[in-house]
């Protein structure tokens, strides 16, 4: 059997890929600090023999005794409400997290994949963003702590790569949705869903016209286990091209919710991207992937997840 550790296993996207695994028999070490991670995200499979938890923080150095097969590094901070609220804990876990994660890859002769973000692209001058434009992103802006982070984080993992014949993947993960989200993460999913859910005014940032493409979480782990199993070791984006302004999106989410909420105008935050949208035809020519949920049907899944938790 094949054995595999998940750094940032408690996550939002780090638990569906413990899921993942395990239901694709291949035992998983989860490993987190529980820092905006959360156990309630995992609970489900403490007693399932495949799995075992681990609480530590990857950036310090990485200890897991026997073989392992794959390494794959999602901790780290992820929302910007989350990374501006622990801007050196974000710096510490792309740079240094990454570092110590590659070097148990190394360690072990581990395949090694890489969560990176359509945050590399910054401020994007191109719409959609392909793999191979190289960004528009403020070193200096309270987004850099997580932006800089990721891309230090892409470099070292090609470095490991050419250098150290690591096995490694990169996938640039876009906005992505679904049950296991936090409700205070500071999102606009699911700040709006809560709203909603609670009959508050609806905060959109800025006058709204900004976009962005969301996907659901079952398309978005399915497209990184694919990239996991293939041979591709330059950057592929994974995220759903459907594009949607934040106005618009807040509607959807009124008219999905029932709710009487009202829509309210907030100060747009700093470096907020003015349009987001993957290019995903490098991964469905080489992973021969492409998601299968519409933003209806995965709203109404996530809006279903949030009631129970509200
Ligand atoms: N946003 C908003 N209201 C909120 C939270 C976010 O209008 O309560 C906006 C935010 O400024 C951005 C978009 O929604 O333009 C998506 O924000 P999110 O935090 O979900 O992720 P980002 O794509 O910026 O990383």
């Amino acid at each position: 059997m094949k054995r595999a550790v998940v750094t940032g296993g408690a996550g939002f996207l780090g638990s569906h890929l413990c899921d993942k695994l395990i239901a694709n028999n291949i035992e998983v070490v989860c490993i987190d600090n529980l820092l905006t991670g959360d156990v309630s995200n995992i609970e489900h499979l403490f007693g399932n023999e495949k799995f075992r938890f681990i609480k530590h923080d990857v950036t310090n150095f990485i200890h897991v005794p026997g073989e392992i097969d794959y390494v794959l590094h999602f901790a780290s901070p992820a929302s910007p409400i989350d990374y501006l609220k622990l801007p050196i804990q974000t710096l510490k876990v792309g740079s240094l997290g990454t570092h110590k994660a590659l070097g148990l890859a190394k360690e072990k002769g581990a395949r090694f994949i890489l969560a990176s973000t359509s945050e590399v692209y910054g401020d994007p001058a191109i719409n959609p963003q392909h793999e191979e434009y190289w960004g528009n992103v403020n070193p200096v802006g309270p987004r850099g702590v997580y932006d800089e982070a990721k891309r230090f984080a892409e470099a070292m993992t090609m470095a490991y790569n050419r250098y150290h014949g690591v096995e490694t993947r990169i996938v640039r993960i876009f906005n992505t949705y679904g049950p296991r989200m936090r409700l205070n993460d500071g999102r606009a999913l699911p700040a709006f869903v809560s709203q909603a859910l609670r009959g508050e005014d609806i905060t959109v940032f800025g006058n709204g016209s900004q976009t962005r493409s969301f996907c659901y979480v079952d398309d978005l782990i399915d497209g990184i286990y694919k990239l996991l199993m293939s041979d591709e070791i330059y950057p592929v984006n994974i995220g759903n091209p459907d594009e949607i302004s934040i106005k618009q999106f807040a509607e959807e989410v009124i008219e999905l919710t029932g709710s009487n909420s009202k829509i309210v105008y907030k100060e747009l935050p700093v470096d907020d991207p003015k349009v987001r949208r993957p290019d995903i035809s490098k991964a469905k020519r080489i992973l021969n992937w492409e998601p299968k949920v519409s933003r209806r049907e995965g709203l109404i899944k996530t809006i279903e997840y949030f009631k129970s938790k509200i």
